[in-house]
């Protein structure tokens, strides 16, 4: 939904602006306040919103993301503010200071995008394929099991235990995702294992 001004609203923000431009420089935090508030509108103007889940931690508040380009159009869409989701249940438009720098996690230079691997021997990482990524682990996981599982304790009673590998998965997914995720990763027989909502 893209936000619109009216023209009362355009010029009583603008009034607001000039004023508090002028008079906040001498110290008076509620003009300062209010320019804030009138610019507000003006950064978010014709942009897109986008609900989401809070990736950090099990709580999973909602947030929005405003982000400007239509990617229906084949225009690259870039993320400009991320906020609390004021209609989402679980935090009615609030979020924790983790949730609240969203934006930079988003756009750190550091942030992993795509799946890499550091070969044997190699001194670097080199980026790969999802397909190629998911054949290795894949690979990796079923000759580990193979080798390692346990399929009855010393007395003999099945136990199908699998505990040399862990697995750890992500918390910004629904109840059913979470759900399913547990299934599939107890069926193999891993003990190890978190994903944040701990069901
Ligand atoms: S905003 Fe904070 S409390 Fe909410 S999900 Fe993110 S990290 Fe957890």
């Amino acid at each position: 939904m893209n936000v619109e001004l009216s023209r009362r609203g355009f010029l009583k923000a603008a009034g607001v602006g000039v004023a508090g431009t002028t008079i906040g420089a001498f110290g008076f935090a509620e003009l300062e306040a209010a320019h804030a508030a009138a610019i507000r509108p003006f950064k978010l103007a014709n942009t897109m919103e986008t609900r989401n889940t809070c990736p950090y931690c099990s709580v999973a508040c909602g947030i929005i993301m405003y982000s400007k380009g239509d990617l229906r159009k084949g225009e690259t869409a870039e993320i400009l503010h991320i906020e609390g989701d004021a209609d989402h249940p679980t935090n009615r438009g609030t979020l924790c200071p983790k949730g609240a720098a969203l934006k930079d996690f988003v756009k750190a230079e550091t942030r992993l995008k795509y799946p890499m691997i550091r070969k044997p021997g190699s001194d670097k990482f080199e980026r790969v394929s999802w397909d190629q990524a998911l054949d290795r682990i894949a690979r990796l996981m079923k000759d580990d099991r193979d080798a390692n599982f346990i399929a009855a304790n010393a007395a003999g009673v099945p136990v199908n235990r699998w505990t040399t590998v862990g697995f750890l998965a992500a918390s910004a997914t629904t109840n059913e995702t979470a759900y399913l995720t547990y299934k599939v990763v107890r069926s193999t027989g891993i003990v190890a294992f978190d994903n944040q909502a701990r069901v």
